[in-house]
């Protein structure tokens, strides 16, 4: 493999609508995709309001702690607009007055048939010995000072005029400075059900170094778990050729755990499974409020024909015949084999149990059964925290089962 270091950058906006709330920080979001594709890693994001100060404070940390920053915002005609002056604090120097830049914005105004207003002329300074990056849409000129052997890029906060001197500036300037041209971001998703974040790590901790290229990390939400491999190459086929044996090793380590990858979803992957096999399915849930019926349904097909959603026992004797909340594998499986029957159809998945609730704290020990002709999987489980986060968990390692019982079928 090959051990590609990638510069760091922290990225800092700045502006205090964003520390209110008034504006969504979308800037940050931008630039680390548009900086790691580029193969720059982004390993901060900080946002400040508009105090000198501050604003010098979070400069100063950046360049300490990675090899560059990317600053937006701050950069208009007013008093408030504050990142010309922090940046040449931190850099030691004054500002300088760049013809340049004023030939430029003198020349946006003349386009547009204005008078330029005296404040405008601030926008022509720049920390001393920085490089100027004259902005042709709009009237905030971006420039890159070098503090230490450090770039700090500073640039406009409105999302247009950033995104056009990124595309047209910042990245040809970075991939020359950098040698960039050669280091393309590329990275695969693999989804995992039915396993524990801590479990995970356990299993495949020495694949995820810091520095390793591919590097592999772990996203985790209720239920599953993500983990992207990304690599940095020449080109797409390169990428490919690294990441491809950390997929299989992956693959080798977590078996059917891994549900499949980037779009695949635990209902997809169940859907695909009930047409090759030409097989319909219904559901009885107790606990976890339709959480895994409404998942089946939000996709088309005609495989997905029943479901009960019920937490009563009372009413699950009526409707079954017999029922009892005493749970177990054996009655489980009874249960589903008995709703199968009920329903007439070739699969049936059931996921029971009856949380106790403690002031706001609900546990639960849930059982999930899925039976049809030759196929019988039970699994069962314990868990605890707010009622619907244990619903939404349900559901999904309800849904797995009646996964890991169709890719049972398929051996
Ligand atoms: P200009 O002088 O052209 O206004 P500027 O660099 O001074 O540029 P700001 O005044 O800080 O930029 O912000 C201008 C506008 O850009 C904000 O009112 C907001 O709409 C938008 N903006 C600023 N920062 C962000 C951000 N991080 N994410 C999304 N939008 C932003």
């Amino acid at each position: 493999m090959t051990n590609f270091i990638s510069p760091s950058c922290e990225i800092i906006t700045i502006g205090t609508e964003l520390l209110l709330g008034q504006i969504v920080d979308t800037n940050t979001a931008y630039l680390a995709q548009e900086l790691g594709q580029s193969g720059i890693s982004v390993r901060f994001r900080t946002s400040v309001g508009d105090h000198l100060d501050e604003i010098m404070e979070v400069i100063r940390n950046g360049i300490h702690r990675c090899d560059m920053v990317v600053t937006t915002g701050g950069l208009g005609p007013t008093g408030d607009d504050l990142t010309r002056e922090a940046v040449a604090g931190v850099a030691g120097v004054k500002l300088a007055f760049s013809r340049e830049l004023m030939d430029q914005i003198e020349g946006m105004f003349q386009k547009y048939g204005y008078q330029m207003p005296e404040n405008n002329r601030k926008q022509a300074y720049v920390p001393e010995g920085s490089r100027p990056v004259p902005n042709p849409v709009g009237t905030a000129p971006a420039f890159i000072t070098d503090i230490d052997g450090r770039p700090v890029i500073s640039l406009p906060g409105v999302p247009r005029e950033l995104k056009y001197l990124m595309k047209h500036a910042i990245i040809p300037w970075l991939r020359e400075r950098y040698h960039l041209i050669h280091n393309l971001l590329s990275y695969r998703v693999l989804k995992v059900v039915g396993l524990g974040e801590s479990a995970v790590d356990r299993i495949m901790g020495d694949l995820m170094e810091p520095g390793k290229n591919p590097e592999v990390g772990l996203l985790a939400s209720p239920g599953e778990i993500k983990i992207r491999i990304a690599a940095t190459a020449a080109d797409k086929a390169e990428a490919d050729r690294l990441i491809e044996p950390v997929v299989s090793e992956l693959r080798r380590r977590l078996g059917n755990k891994i549900l499949g990858e980037a779009d695949d979803t635990l209902e997809s992957v169940i859907h695909q499974l009930l047409e090759k096999h030409h097989l319909s399915v219904s559901l009885l849930e107790t606990f976890t409020g339709g959480a895994a019926t409404r998942k089946l349904h939000g996709l088309p097909g005609k495989n997905v024909r029943q479901g009960l959603v019920s937490d009563n026992p009372a009413d699950l004797t009526r409707l079954l015949g017999s029922f009892s909340d005493a749970l177990d594998k054996e009655s489980t499986l009874r249960v589903a084999a008995r709703y199968r029957n009920e329903a007439q159809t070739e699969m049936s998945i059931v996921i029971l149990g009856f949380p106790q609730q403690t002031g706001r704290h609900f546990s639960v020990e849930a059982h999930a059964a899925a039976v049809g002709e030759g196929i019988e999987k039970y699994f069962s489980w314990k868990m605890s925290g707010d009622l619907s986060m244990l619903q939404k968990r349900g559901g999904i390692i309800g849904l797995n089962t009646l996964r890991l019982a169709l890719l049972e079928k398929e051996k």
